[in-house]
């Protein structure tokens, strides 16, 4: 039984903004009025009601469930603010080197039960409110989720930012403060629409918005030489506001800095020197401006060369540096021993800009010498890849970069000068010169921002072994040759704070009694539950933790599809971004298969399951939307399909987010991480879900590689052509549709598909659909889909047997502290940061 109120449905309806006490359950008399016999309880209350009163305006009979988290959260915040000030005056104090994690995206989630979690306030907060007649429970549920991120990559940066603090590494995350995130997803009649995701609409409690932290930031114009120096003469200039938002550690241990950059027009005198009174004109200028923190960019992985996307990362990266280099000047004479205080990651190439502008600031504003420049920038740097797709790696036309950044260009035209030389030097020929070079001289001119943060940094890394091996073998072999040693794997990890502790409180309370509390602490502890794998009575206690869990993910089915799921079905579950590199594709016609076989033999002994699949599609992504339609079409036949009792059902669960996520990674059973071998870097879905006891059914892709390794074979299901296989087919050459056609199960579902089955009102639907994969099958969705097919049968084998179902599910939990993010960290720390957690 869990009463933790991270579980707790949603708010009932009819309390919200109702007059009455919103908690539904207290004597009106308990607002305000009795203090409570516990001082720690008394005090907490007594801040929430004066954040009630003073900063929300409330009163306690009045207050809304909305009102009263802002008054929790305000009464929290002020705690964390008296840690963090201590922190950050220790680092100084101490002259302790700090990282800045660069970032384009942190997709955090909410935050008020983290901040109660890691500050050890939940049950003193708990008791507070039901003080006051309030649910802790309910009022979690009113923080807006902070999606300021695609996916994996923006939630790898918040899992890094509370591991930071958490092992005490003084850091600073830099960002955009978008006004809106990632779009909410709707579906209607199985097509993804877009909505505006208004997460600040009723303001942001954590954040405190430093209205004297003002960077200007140039735009186009020209470079004059004046005095013999160059000069940049901006045609344009954005201010930068800083927003900071307090990253909570593990017990409150540190407190870092998440500042976030808002775009606000320049001055509006100089804009009327330019307008001469055309308020329209003036207007359309700050539209402008103020355009480059309105929107997240929503595309995460492909390519799409739009202005305002280069605005946003030089934006965000020279606010950043400018924030930096003062900072660092504001305790230090000069700029020499930057590399020795500040270690700057960028996360992926959206930030890569930095590596030119560092450059020009270090040149331009503080007068260093170009080889005194480089030497600090290269000190400063490091890169983090995320991806070896050919249409997602990052470069700009080089027209575009002359206009909008013309210093810039000038600065990555010498660093490729300084660069290419040395190549030279080495003895490299024309073809290497090519490949190293950071302008892209084919199909048209442009800038490699891949290269540019490459060659700027001290270490690149990948996120998994076999990523990084790839890196080194693929995309960036030749600048690995010219620049030996540069490349190191740090595989990705997560928070166990936020994915086991508090996501799941039935499984962690489980393994607090048998592990003891440290287990909480130090995840490696977790070791400790290899013993309980073959004590039975232990078995029935993890699969009963699960089966609450699945409970509350099955009233969440029900509320949000009105579709009725058994929880001692098997939970079969992929919720990530809908890609084709994904194969969520793979998995439907999988599904369609099995459907065909429970029709034709119904009296077998089938696993009952449920299929989940929860995602978005990058709006533009027109084969991915299709993917999402083609899943609810069958969902629709399958669910109302009486033949089959209930035993399969397939459910669609719109707008995953984090705190989906969080309702989903505890009651998964198998966790389907069914990439292109190659393709997917990491993954850090699949560590959330083997973490909370899901076997896994993948490729031999990403960390699912390391996951095997530490699970063991048995405990994984692993299939399908390796990242080599998939290479050496790819270059011979192969025909999808001799593939199809040496396969029934596959021949009869694409028939199926093509012709119409699942969307009987337009047959045609998924036609092309079928012809992209038997003419090109990019992804060779159809050549692993047998040995899929097969895998999941032994799947369903496993599941028949339950004490070996849950063994494999104990060994999981068990094995896999390594994909810890502390651990990653201490790694980052360690061999590229130079930075010494305290
Ligand atoms: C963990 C997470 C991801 C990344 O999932 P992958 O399966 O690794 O792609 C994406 N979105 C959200 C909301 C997550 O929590």
């Amino acid at each position: 039984m869990t009463t933790d109120a991270a579980t707790a449905g949603p708010m009932a309806a009819d309390t919200a903004g109702a007059e009455l006490h919103p908690g539904g359950a207290t004597s009106p008399e308990a607002h305000g009025s009795a203090p409570h016999s516990d001082p720690a309880v008394e005090a907490l209350r007594q801040q929430i009601l004066d954040r009630l009163i003073y900063d929300v305006g409330g009163t306690p009979k009045r207050a809304s469930p909305r009102d009263w988290f802002v008054a929790l959260a305000l009464a929290v915040r002020d705690r964390v603010v008296d840690r963090w000030r201590a922190a950050n005056a220790e680092t100084q104090q101490r002259g302790d080197k700090s990282v800045c994690y660069m970032s384009l995206e942190f997709l955090v989630g909410r935050l008020l039960a983290d901040s109660l979690g890691n500050m050890g306030l939940r049950d003193t907060a708990r008791d507070a409110l039901a003080a006051l007649g309030v649910d802790l429970g309910e009022i979690l549920e009113e923080e807006p989720d902070a999606a300021l991120g695609n996916g994996g990559l923006g939630r790898l940066a918040a899992c890094f930012m509370e591991s930071m603090a958490s092992i005490g590494v003084p850091a600073y995350g830099y960002g955009i403060r978008y006004e809106n995130g990632l779009f909410r997803q709707v579906i209607t009649d199985g097509t993804q629409h877009e909505l505006p995701e208004d997460w600040l609409q009723l303001g942001n409690p954590w954040e405190f918005e430093r209205a004297n932290l003002v960077y200007h930031v140039g735009f186009g114009g020209h470079v004059v030489a004046e005095n013999g120096a160059l000069v940049w003469r901006p045609g344009e200039t954005v201010r930068a506001i800083a927003y900071d938002t307090p990253a909570v550690g593990w017990q409150g241990h540190r407190v870092n800095t998440l500042r976030l950059w808002s775009a606000r027009a320049s001055d509006p005198l100089r804009l009327d020197a330019f307008n001469h009174g055309d308020h329209l004109g003036a207007q359309a200028d700050r539209m402008k401006a103020e355009a480059i923190s309105r929107v997240l960019y929503p595309g995460d992985e492909t390519a799409a060369g739009q202005e305002l996307r280069l605005r946003q990362e030089y934006f965000f990266a020279s606010a950043s540096l400018q924030d930096i280099l003062r900072r660092h000047l504001s305790q230090y004479d000069g700029v020499a021993n930057l590399p020795e205080k500040v270690a700057v990651q960028l996360n992926d190439t959206h930030p890569a800009i930095a590596v030119s502008e560092l450059m020009r600031l270090l040149i331009d504003r503080h007068g260093l010498e170009w080889d005194e420049a480089w030497r600090i920038t290269r000190g400063c740097f490091s890169y983090t890849n995320h991806t070896l797709m050919p249409e997602a790696l990052e470069s700009w036309a080089v027209p575009l970069m002359e206009r909008l950044l013309p210093r810039n260009m000038q600065i990555i035209y010498l660093i490729n000068a300084a660069h290419l030389d040395a190549v030279r030097q080495m003895g490299g020929d024309d073809a290497l010169l090519r490949s190293v070079s950071l302008i892209d001289e084919g199909n048209g001119r442009r800038v490699r921002m891949g290269h540019l943060a490459f060659v700027g940094s001290h270490h690149v890394n990948g996120v998994s072994a076999l990523h990084t091996g790839l890196m080194r073998d693929t995309v960036f072999a030749d600048l690995n040759r010219v620049c030996p040693n540069r490349i190191v794997n740090k595989t990705n990890g997560i928070t166990f704070r936020r994915w086991l502790l508090r996501a799941n409180p039935a499984l962690t309370s489980l393994l607090v009694d048998t592990l003891g509390e440290g287990v909480q602490s130090d995840p490696e502890l977790l070791q400790g539950l290899v013993r309980f794998a073959d004590d039975a009575g232990f078995r029935d206690r993890f699969a009963a933790q699960r089966r609450t869990a699945k409970e509350r993910l099955s009233h969440v089915i029900a509320d949000r599809l009105g579709l009725a799921v058994n929880p001692a079905a098997m939970f079969d579950v992929q919720v990530k971004r809908i890609h084709e590199y994904k194969r969520q594709l793979l998995n439907i016609l999988q599904t369609v298969a099995l459907y065909n076989d429970m029709r034709a033999q119904p009296t077998r002994d089938w696993a009952p399951r449920v299929k989940i699949f929860a995602g978005k599609a990058a709006a533009s992504y027109h084969e991915a939307k299709l993917i999402i339609r083609l899943a609810h079409d069958v969902a629709r036949v399958v669910n109302n399909d009486p033949s089959l009792r209930g035993q399969l059902k397939v459910a669609f669960l719109p707008n995953y987010n984090v705190s989906l996520a969080e309702v989903i990674m505890p009651a998964a059973d198998l966790s389907e991480q069914i990439s292109t071998a190659g393709l997917e870097a990491s993954g850090t879905g699949n560590m959330k879900l083997a973490l909370n006891g899901a076997l896994t059914i993948g490729t031999l892709d990403g960390a699912n590689v390391e996951i095997r390794e530490r699970v063991g074979d048995e405990n994984i299901f692993i299939f399908g052509l390796t990242a080599a296989e998939v290479a050496s087919q790819k270059r011979d050459g192969w025909d999808p549709r001799a593939v199809v056609a040496a396969s029934p199960a596959l021949s009869q579902v694409l028939d199926a598909v093509a012709n119409g089955v699942f969307s009987p009102e337009e047959p045609g639907r998924y036609r092309g659909l079928v012809d992209r994969l038997l003419n090109h099958d990019n992804f060779l969705v159809t050549a692993d889909f047998d040995s899929y097919c097969r895998k999941q049968e032994e799947v369903s084998a496993r599941w028949h047997q339950p004490d070996r179902w849950w063994r494999s599910a104990v060994l999981n939990t068990a094995n896999v502290a390594w994909f810890s993010s502390d651990r990653t960290i201490r790694e980052y720390a360690e061999e590229i940061w130079n930075v010494a957690p305290r």
